[in-house]
């Protein structure tokens, strides 16, 4: 069975990762590192819910998780934004480090472009 969940406080997202076969050592590293996101995304006002998505297998019961993030409820943020709560946890994974640099690549390349129209409709 698969389940999406979904958390609003670091407390219930706990309990949620405690129900799986994660051991105690890594889920401690997880809340850490999630609840960084979280709070970075928080002060700049956005709506952060803790998301864990598991694969329950009934015999022998085992629960795996297939996705565990920060995600966005209402307004996503802006790429700006976005690095800064990528790049929050004091070891950003893989993940985080290659998705910052894809967005600061984009705003690069934006910003070329609007100094370029700006330069054309002067
Ligand atoms: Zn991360």
């Amino acid at each position: 069975m698969i389940e999406h969940k979904r958390y609003s406080s670091v407390e219930e997202y706990a309990r949620g990762l405690r129900e799986t076969n994660l051991p105690q050592t890594e889920i401690e590293e997880l809340i850490v590192h999630e609840r960084a996101h979280f709070e970075r995304a928080k002060q700049l006002r956005y709506t952060p819910l803790y998301a864990l998505s598991t694969y329950t297998i009934e015999n022998p019961l085992n629960v795996l998780i297939l996705f565990n993030g920060v995600i966005f409820s209402e307004k996503n943020p802006t790429d700006r934004h976005m690095i800064k709560i990528l790049l929050a946890p004091r070891d950003p994974s893989e993940d985080d480090l290659y998705v910052s640099r894809r967005l600061k690549r984009e705003l690069k390349r934006e910003t070329r472009r609007l100094k370029k129209l700006k330069r054309n409709s002067a």
